[in-house]
């Protein structure tokens, strides 16, 4: 049935309404004037009222109720405006109910009650419309129909033909109604409208209102078409693993990614991650089960994944602080060393009153072979923890330490994070060796790494640009070594706890040889000690023979290559044992590799021995000077830095200056070109330590007095012939007594320094302690009559 089809079959609609009306009491629902609108009624009350209604005029006041919770309504709950209204049509239902075609005529406020029964009656007065004319009103009419045809045309549940409706009619106050009443508003808004008698206040809340129903309108179809969206794409991607599902079933991958999943979801949870990090590896396994087995990504996150279920998040080993058994375990694999061992025990014992304590790292410094590793080797087995060794000579790329990004083709975790990983447990004992040989370069230095790495405070959250994720290093004992402090890095050298491990007198080498190397050496080669003796003397021989080293590396290769040999003649059946002295010392290790230098020297004027220290320990060294014709010119050759070339010229100066004390004719050198030459390659040529050196080369070449040949020197020298202090004084003598020397001139200002030397070694030797080049000169030069040096 519709209402404005059947429009012209009506009866005609008074414009006139009488004073009193019966009230048809409206649940819910507004009516306005001028629009047609179906109403039922079921109540005996209202069916009467219609009844009667019919048989008279038609009219009757339609009245919304304020609330509707009563079965039969008193006037009180009536609101005090509504509309009068003709009925044109009405039809009984088969239930004995009433609906009707109804047409408001215009707006009525009640006025008094007449009568309650049958149904309320009462007295009402027609109210007129305000501000029906006018441009204002007019353009307010214009825009309320325009928003009004958009929202038809967008709701599906308006038809279009209230559109053309709206379209023709003209007059704002019956538009104000229209739009009013085919809108879903509330019943108080339509109510309030209803109430409001100034048009241009009606049409201005319903423009409010449509423009903000118009915009939530547009904002859901916004959603709306966003969501269809995601549908179809989450329906395809659906659609593609489906496939994948079946063809991987077809394949018979499926089981095994599934079993694979699955391994690695318990493994994720049983890693001990942080939550973050057990998060993140979720995500990522998320990521792997949708990702097709032949994609390269598949690896990728795969390996990844790998790592961070293999790392050892919160995997300890329970540390063993006895320090009793630590120094048991110390001594035992380590002679020697009392300061140092001293030093570890009083590390660990702070540890164990103080287990948070976070002291500074240790650094055991001192040339290779000295037992650097192997007493942190030793730390870690006492402790009973693992031990890990990362050799940082040559790093230069900070990703070596701190990894390369995922983003990277076959990146992998940085060392540090491998190193956990090998050692599978959080709190390692991790060895920096080398921390000396680290350069940088461009792509970053790897100190800032190791300053975050040493730093009690920023090492719990290490982060590995693989890993992508902070790591807690907190538990780990790290244990730098360095040949050479001087090398480390400031900034580093900070927090490191310097221990020196300066190298080995002969007796102590000897001592180890026999009581650790040996038996080690044996076992090793699956001999026992019938099978080998060594005596003294021949190890000794072997000590200066065939290795000349502060530490023990040589030393202990040697006697691996005796083991070897023997073994091989035990296999072989050719001998059951041997007793090895220095005469059959040859037949196992050939010809001895190191002759003494200092016993096949003469003493010749222009030679001076000096000592250095070196990456490997301490060295003599021999300066030579010759004289040549020329014009006074001072050559220097064999790589001489220019702090050895400065020295070399202070000396010069300083002899010039004094020939008269050195016996020295003055013009004797006045058309000549002095040569100095530091031959030996191995030695550094920089530092200022080897001056005196150089002026007793030069002494001795100008007066034509040599330089004792078992005597040996150091010191840095002035222009006025001071000497000065200088360093690595235990190293410089243990070297000259492994080549022989001795006697050794040294600064005055060293003479505390030779309280670090061994007593063994300070009874074979005498010392001089100088403060000038003279004294230097008077002990070192041999008192030979003056011969004219002439360079040949
Ligand atoms: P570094 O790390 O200083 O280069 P290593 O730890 O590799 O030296 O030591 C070389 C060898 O010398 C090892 O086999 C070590 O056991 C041995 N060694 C070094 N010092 C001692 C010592 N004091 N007592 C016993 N053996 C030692």
């Amino acid at each position: 049935m519709n209402a404005y089809q059947d429009d012209r079959e009506l009866p005609p609609i008074p414009s006139q309404i009488p004073n009193i009306l019966g009230i048809f009491p409206l649940k819910e629902t507004v009516v306005f004037p001028a629009i047609p609108a179906q109403l039922s009624c079921f109540r005996p009350q209202t069916v009467q009222l219609i009844t009667d209604v019919m048989q008279t005029n038609r009219l009757l006041g339609l009245m919304t109720l304020k609330k509707a919770d009563r079965e039969v309504p008193i006037p009180s709950d009536l609101c005090r405006v509504g509309t009068a209204a003709f009925v044109q049509r009405m039809w009984h239902l088969p239930d004995g109910s009433l609906r009707l075609i109804v047409h408001g005529i215009c707006r009525i406020s009640l006025k008094r009650t007449t009568a309650t029964t049958p149904y309320i009656s009462a007295r009402v007065e027609a109210l007129p419309s305000k501000g029906v004319q006018g441009k204002k009103v007019k353009a307010l009419a214009v825009g309320a129909s325009g928003l009004f045809q958009k929202i038809a045309s967008v709701l599906p549940h308006l038809p279009d033909e209230l559109q053309i409706a709206a379209i023709n009619i003209d007059d704002p106050v019956r538009l104000a109604d229209f739009v009013a009443f085919h809108l879903s508003l509330k019943t108080d808004e339509k109510q309030a409208i209803l109430e409001d008698l100034d048009v241009r206040s009606r049409l201005r809340r319903l423009t409010v209102w449509m423009s903000q129903e118009l915009e939530v309108l547009d904002l859901s179809a916004k959603i709306q078409s966003q969501v269809q969206i995601e549908l179809d794409k989450n329906r395809r991607d659906y659609l593609l693993r489906e496939q994948i599902r079946v063809l991987q079933q077809e394949l018979g991958e499926q089981d095994e990614r599934a079993a694979e999943a699955d391994d690695l979801r318990s493994r994720i949870l049983a890693a001990g991650m942080s939550s973050d990090a057990q998060r993140e590896a979720e995500r990522e396994l998320d990521r792997l089960v949708r990702l097709p087995l032949a994609a390269s990504e598949y690896t990728v996150c795969r390996t990844y994944l790998n790592w961070l279920v293999e790392l050892p998040w919160n995997r300890t080993t329970q540390d063993n602080l006895d320090l009793r058994r630590v120094s048991r375990v110390l001594n035992r694999n380590h002679h020697g060393l009392g300061k140092v061992k001293e030093r570890i025990l009083e590390y660990l014992a702070v540890r164990r009153l103080n287990p948070q304590a976070r002291g500074p790292v240790l650094c055991l410094v001192g040339p290779p072979g000295v037992g650097k590793t192997s007493l942190g080797r030793a730390v870690a087995q006492a402790m009973g923890r693992r031990f890990v060794r990362l050799a940082l000579g040559g790093l230069r790329d900070e990703a070596e330490l701190r990894g390369h990004r995922r983003t990277y083709v076959g990146a992998l975790p940085g060392q540090i994070i491998q190193g956990i990983h090998r050692a599978n447990a959080r709190n390692p004992v991790f060895m920096l060796d080398e921390l000396d040989k680290m350069s940088r370069d461009f792509r970053g230095d790897p100190a800032t790494i190791l300053l975050e790495l040493l730093d009690a405070e920023q090492n719990a959250a290490f982060t590995d640009h693989y890993l992508g994720m902070p790591f807690d290093l907190s538990g780990v004992l790290f244990i730098a070594t360095a040949n050479v402090l001087s090398d480390i890095p400031d900034a580093l050298r900070d927090r490191l706890e310097v221990l020196e491990l300066p190298g080995y007198t002969e007796e102590e080498k000897l001592w180890i040889a026999r009581k650790h190397m040996l038996p080690r050496q044996i076992e090793a080669h699956g001999l026992t000690r019938k099978h080998l003796t060594l005596t003294t003397p021949a190890i000794r021989h072997v000590i200066d023979g065939y290795t000349q080293e502060a530490g023990l590396r040589g030393l202990e290769r040697a006697i691996g290559a005796i083991c070897r040999r023997l073994a091989r003649q035990v296999a072989e059946g050719e001998t059951r044992n041997a007793r090895l002295d220095v005469v059959n010392l040859e037949d196992y290790l050939g010809c001895p590799r190191f002759l003494s230098e200092i016993r096949e020297r003469k003493d010749e004027p222009g030679v001076a021995t000096g000592l250095a220290t070196t990456q490997a320990g301490g060295q003599i060294f021999f300066v030579e000077s010759i004289a040549m014709s020329g014009r006074q010119d001072l050559i220097l050759t064999g790589q001489l830095g220019s702090v050895m070339r400065e020295s070399a010229q202070a000396a010069l100066s300083y002899v010039r200056a004094h020939s008269d004390e050195l016996g020295i004719d003055a013009d004797g050198f006045s058309s000549k070109d002095i040569h100095v030459h530091v031959p030996a390659g191995a030695v550094p040529k920089d530092g200022p330590s080897a001056g005196v050196t150089i002026a007793a080369s030069l002494a001795s070449l100008l007066s034509g007095r040599p330089v004792r040949s078992n005597l040996a020197m150091t010191g840095e020298i002035t222009l006025r012939g001071r000497v000065l202090p200088v360093g690595g004084i235990k190293d410089k003598v243990l070297a000259a007594r492994r080549a022989g020397i001795r006697r050794v001139i040294l600064p005055e200002k060293n003479r505390p320094d030779l309280s670090e030397i061994p007593a063994s070694v300070l009874k074979r030797m005498r010392f001089d302690f100088v403060q000038t080049v003279g004294e230097v000169f008077a002990i070192a030069l041999r008192k030979a009559p003056f011969r004219r040096a002439n360079g040949d």
